[in-house]
């Protein structure tokens, strides 16, 4: 029973970044048993961890023979700074956020942690550095409070609900019609998207992870709900090494640094104020996102209906 659920639970918290639309359990077990893109080898070692600094050095990647989504792509993340993601949808922005976590392993150039390769150390003491808050956080069928507990199991209960209060949740969930105990999942009660992320960013904040991956929401929330949001995040990402996927510019205008993707390379790169000035790609994105309604509001081009 240990060994079923192991995969599972790690199975929950990033499955965002596996990218399918997943929506039963049965097909989730599909999937365990589909053999993993990347091993780890023989002789492994640990990652160690000193400061928290990333560096993609001319990374190459594509998921089919042929097709390349990254091409040479290099940049550097400070320790405790955010970097953010920004382009045309397909630019592959989750890319370099999946290989990151090493759901693949690069084909040219190298990711750098610390200076070491993260090809060359165990996936799981990498993956134990980074934290992922993903656009659709899945919801277990369980109650709210082991829902939060999952970013770390053992927590206590005063942790989780800590936790929640960090994130903004905790009055939601007290509101309830079994407070902690409401269970909630697709046999429970249903939350808003705006509520799962905080849902995910109460994980997270338990388990306070060195790293952390930010996948932005593309639903766009209320104003005063996208308040709230980025008003935790940022208190979760103080001082912690960030790359966030944004779709909303207005979101990332203190980002230490902005990187515009287009075609696999990347187009652009500076503080929002340097790409305005710059007058590009960002700045035409930028007056787009200005000029349209809020609750449209994304920096993406939206695939057209036939
Ligand atoms: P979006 O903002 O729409 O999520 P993105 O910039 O994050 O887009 P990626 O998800 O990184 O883009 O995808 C980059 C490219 O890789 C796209 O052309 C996409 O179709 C392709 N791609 C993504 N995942 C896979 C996969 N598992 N297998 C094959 N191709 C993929």
């Amino acid at each position: 029973i240990i060994q079923l659920y192991t995969p599972l639970n790690w199975f929950g918290t990033y499955y965002r970044m596996i990218q399918s639309a997943f929506v039963d359990m049965e097909s989730m077990f599909d999937l365990l048993t589909e053999e993993k893109e990347v091993k780890d080898d023989v002789n492994a070692g640990d990652l160690s961890f000193t400061e928290g600094r990333v560096d993609f050095q001319n990374v190459c990647f594509s998921y089919t023979a042929g097709k390349e989504i990254l091409s040479e792509v290099s940049f550097t993340v400070m320790p405790g700074q955010t970097v953010a993601l920004v382009g045309p949808s397909g630019s592959g922005k989750s890319t370099i956020v999946r290989l990151l976590f090493r759901f693949y392993d690069v084909q040219g150039g190298c990711i750098l942690i610390d200076g070491q390769d993260i090809s060359k150390v165990r996936q799981n003491s990498l993956r134990s550095y980074i934290g992922v808050v993903p656009q659709d956080t899945v919801l277990f069928n369980d109650n709210i409070r082991e829902n939060i507990r999952y970013g770390r199991i053992s927590a206590s209960d005063q942790e989780v609900e800590e936790a929640a209060v960090a994130a903004d949740i905790h009055h939601k969930i007290l509101s309830l019609p079994d407070g902690y105990a409401t269970e909630v999942g697709e046999r429970g009660l249903k939350l808003s998207g705006g509520e799962k992320q905080r849902v995910a960013i109460a994980r997270t904040i338990l388990k306070s992870p060195r790293i952390i991956l930010l996948d932005e929401a593309t639903s766009a929330l209320d104003s005063q709900t996208e308040r709230n949001i980025q008003a935790s995040l940022a208190k979760v990402c103080a001082n912690h090494t960030t790359l966030v996927v944004a779709h909303r510019l207005s979101t990332i205008i203190c980002s230490n640094q902005i990187l515009v993707l287009q075609d696999g390379q990347i187009a652009e790169r500076g503080r929002h104020e340097e790409l305005l000035a710059m007058g590009g790609l960002y700045a035409a994105m930028w007056l787009k996102q200005q000029q349209t309604p809020e609750s449209e509001v994304s920096t993406e081009e939206q695939p057209q209906e036939p």
